[in-house]
């Protein structure tokens, strides 16, 4: 299918491996151009090189550093002279119990993974209402729906981000100038991300990486992780053209896990 989104520009964040990479490969494939953020600049242009040997005609541009810092987001903002697509995303907040929290950690949370993404959309989303195009993408977690016990600062700060995106998305002003906002919420994939907390599990249990990984996959419906680049293509498909009807919507990529009928 075409997508319709050639010679558009996304910013694509924290996106110099795992979801993220994957969301900007696909909309790389698409003819989109790019500016993509991750702290560590090493693999940053390592992600950018890969992207431009796979799409030669599109343009990538890398911005170094944490997206949670204002100075960095208004580099992001200003190496994307005209945002048409947004991909907000930054890593997920530790595991842990919440008695031992302070607010430095919970600010912390908030900052990251709903703050930051509320700060960017603010910045791009009259312009592309203005324009007549916009789509914006929040890389949440599936323990939005089925919060997980030890994540409760993801729990916490994420579904912050989705009740304020629920009331956004719906604003007439925007989805009805074709700016849509979706949240896409994935269970475990295959990431850098997902073998770091299978490894800590390995430890806190006496056991190997392989055997807990067999026993995660086991409870996946579809018997297997997710693949990053399975992630990366829904993420282009909400981004097309096609998708303009699509919005306020938390969108769940998890091979089945959630046991709900909604
Ligand atoms: P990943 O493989 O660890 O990749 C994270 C990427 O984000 C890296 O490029 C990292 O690069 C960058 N990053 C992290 N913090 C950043 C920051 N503050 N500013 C800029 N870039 C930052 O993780 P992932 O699996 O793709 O996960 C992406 C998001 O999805 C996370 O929020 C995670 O909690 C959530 N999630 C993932 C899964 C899963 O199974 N994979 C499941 C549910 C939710 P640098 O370290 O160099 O900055």
């Amino acid at each position: 299918m075409e997508l319709g989104i050639t010679g558009r520009w996304a910013i694509v964040c924290a996106a110099s491996k795992g979801l993220g990479l994957a969301c900007a490969r696909a909309l790389a494939k698409e003819g989109v151009n790019l500016v993509i953020n991750a702290r560590g600049n090493e693999t940053l242009q390592a992600a950018a090189d890969e992207l431009r040997q796979l799409a030669p005609g599109i343009e990538v541009r890398t911005v170094a550093g944490d997206i949670s810092e204002q100075a960095v987001r208004e580099q992001v903002l200003t190496a994307c002279a005209q945002v048409d697509i947004l991909v907000n995303n930054a890593g997920g907040p530790p595991p842990g119990d919440f008695r031992d929290w302070q607010r430095e950690d919970w600010l912390k949370a908030l900052d990251a993974n709903m703050l930051t993404p509320i700060e960017l959309i603010k910045a791009c989303v009259d312009g592309m209402a203005e324009r007549g195009f916009g789509r914006i993408v929040n890389i949440t977690s599936g323990a939005v729906k089925a919060p997980i016990d030890v994540l409760g600062l993801s729990n916490g700060a994420r579904s912050g981000l989705t009740g304020f995106i629920a009331g956004l998305a719906r604003q007439s002003r925007l989805a009805g100038n074709n700016v849509t906002i979706n949240n896409l919420l994935p269970g475990p994939f295959d990431t850098e991300r997902l073998h770091k907390t299978l490894s800590a599990a390995a430890d806190a249990n006496g056991t190997s990486v392989d055997s807990i990984g067999e026993q995660r996959r086991k409870q996946v419906p579809a018997q297997r992780f997710g693949q990053p680049d399975e992630f990366g293509a829904y993420c282009a498909f909400i981004c097309s053209a096609h998708a303009g009807f699509l919005t306020g919507q938390n969108l769940l990529l998890d091979g089945g896990s959630y046991p709900g009928t909604f």
